[in-house]
């Protein structure tokens, strides 16, 4: 049976011309049944619906994926990097439209919108750039050399799953498909039930720069449901989302012992030096904890400062926050939009009144703003906050820093260390002092004299959580050698690796032993 054609809507007049035009053909699961409506979340209307997927749809997207797959495999390297150069293009083209996509459906301000767009750019450039380099078949050595020729083989792996979450959907809805899909696999994906429509235009774009339409099917609906059902068809799944889920698809993953790659939650610590800008440190404070409305896996959620700083820090920093502009417009400006949703902000607003209710100090903020808007809650900067207070320890996930004065920067390292989590941390100090604690800190990436932007930027080199905060990574060549299978295929060449069949075994024992002694001696073995 053919998938049916997406059906969706209704949307606002402005977007609904460019939605439907870059929709309706996209192939996606057919969706006769219940709907998931879609919320603006700066006004709390309802931009439009898409249907939620059921356990058949998920089987017949992977049917289709799986078709699609088996050709896409075959197609050369320089072709793959032709599309996904195109697409590139397409992105920064298309980024007033992403943006504003982007930002209807999360609430986010224009300036985090823009990240994405950024950000799936340098992936797409990044990836087919470098795809034959990291994936072409690569001469290893062997036991013993001549008399065997060994070569490591990278071969896709079939159709990969992932399943992403709501605060970057456009970033995190394709960023790891592209190595998914350039490396020669197919795919089956899940966008949050509240973010379908950025995921959709994505990969709508993705098929304009040429990629096979089946290759790729977007499934929409519930993540026990669609999620679930991705995590037992993939080949491979690719989770971004919150570490309770990250167990239950880990657990679910590892009964049918398919790789596994996830990103999950964090609570990141900041720690600042004596000998630090406080002006820059403060500017870069701001952006590292309120970007998208702190709802960002990396953001900063806690900062030590050495003693002598931290009135100086204090002082700046919240000065900085008061004067942040807060505001649900379309424009470049605002620095910070709304939270996401009505659960959001209950989290949120939890979160606080706990640590306040139990003697946290509020800087400032610590409230909401339906002014504003629905979801609107004011960036939020605590001190004092007290070992029993839930914030100390868990994710908020949201515009909440806590600030709290060091005695050195080892206790800085070791309270940092003092967590669940090891997914990104922040140091701020000269660069000799920086380099030298960034290593100490259990974080899977660091950004010295940055809050996170430069770490993630920086595509060359893997990222991923330590602790409770993810297994493997994306970026580097291991983000995109993890969607693949490695053969190890060696030839044994001139004579048996058991030696002639007229040596006698005393006789083959001792020449190769002195073959492995002399091999050590002369460095001719690997
Ligand atoms: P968040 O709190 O950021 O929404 P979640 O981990 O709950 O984090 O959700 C991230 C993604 O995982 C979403 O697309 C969601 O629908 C999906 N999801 C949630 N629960 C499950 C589950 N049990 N199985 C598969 N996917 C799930």
């Amino acid at each position: 049976m053919m998938p049916k054609r997406l059906k969706m809507g209704p949307l606002p007049a402005d977007f609904e011309q460019e939605l439907r035009g870059l929709t309706t053909n996209a192939r996606i699961n057919h969706l006769d049944g219940d709907r998931v409506e879609v919320e603006a979340p700066f006004t709390g209307e309802t931009i439009g619906w898409v249907a939620s997927g059921s356990e058949d749809d998920v089987a017949e997207a992977f049917r289709f994926a799986r078709r699609a797959q088996k050709s896409w495999e075959h197609v050369p390297f320089g072709e793959r990097r032709k599309i996904f150069r195109r697409f590139h293009d397409q992105v920064l083209r298309n980024r007033e439209l992403l943006c504003d996509i982007i930002q209807l459906e999360t609430g986010k301000n224009r300036a985090s919108a823009f990240d994405e767009v950024l950000d799936v750019a340098n992936n797409a450039r990044y990836y087919a750039n470098n795809v034959e380099k990291f994936l072409k078949p690569e001469k290893r050595r062997s036991a013993l050399p001549i008399v065997a020729k060994s070569r490591e083989y990278h071969h896709p792996l079939g159709v990969v799953g992932q399943i992403t979450p709501w605060n970057y959907p456009l970033a995190l809805g394709i960023g790891d498909a592209i190595p998914a899909l350039i490396a020669g696999n197919g795919l089956v994906a899940k966008p949050d039930s509240s973010t379908p429509f950025t995921a959709l235009i994505a990969f709508e774009l993705l098929f304009k720069a040429g990629l096979p339409r089946d290759l790729v099917q977007l499934v929409t609906g519930s993540g026990r449901v669609v999620g679930g059902a991705i995590a037992d068809n993939c080949d491979f799944l690719m989770f971004t989302g919150s570490t309770a889920t990250g167990k239950i698809l880990g657990e679910q993953v590892g009964r049918r012992l398919v790789g596994y790659s996830a990103e999950l939650g964090g609570k990141n610590p900041m720690i600042i030096a004596n000998d630090v800008d406080i002006n820059y440190t403060a500017r870069g404070a701001v952006d590292a904890c309120f970007s998208n409305s702190g709802q960002l896996c990396v953001s900063i959620e806690r900062i030590y400062v050495e003693r002598a700083t931290f009135d100086d820090f204090q002082h700046a920093f919240v000065q900085r926050v008061k004067d942040m502009t807060l505001g649900s417009g379309f424009n470049w400006e605002t620095q910070m939009g709304s939270l996401a949703s009505a659960n959001q902000l209950e989290t949120v607003r939890k979160y606080v009144d706990d640590a306040v209710e139990k003697g946290a100090r509020v800087l400032t903020g610590a409230k909401a703003r339906p002014d504003l808007g629905p979801y609107f809650y004011e960036p939020t900067v605590l001190t004092d906050v007290p070992e029993d207070a839930l914030l100390r320890t868990e994710e908020v996930f949201g515009p909440v820093v806590y600030l709290e004065a060091v005695n050195d920067l080892n206790e800085g390292i070791e309270k940092a260390n003092d967590t669940n989590y090891g997914l990104n941390a922040s140091v701020y100090a000269s660069p000799e002092t920086a380099w030298r604690v960034a290593q100490k800190v259990e974080s899977g990436s660091l950004a010295i004299n940055d809050g996170y932007t430069t770490a993630w930027a920086a595509i060359g080199n893997p990222m991923g959580g330590r602790k409770e905060s993810g297994v493997s990574h994306r970026h580097g060549k291991e983000g995109l050698v993890k969607y693949t299978a490695s053969q190890n295929i060696t030839e044994q060449r001139f004579m048996s690796i058991r030696g002639p069949e007229s040596m006698s075994r005393k006789a083959y024992i001792n020449v190769m032993s002195a073959a492995m002694q002399l091999g050590k001696t002369l460095r001719i073995l690997p």
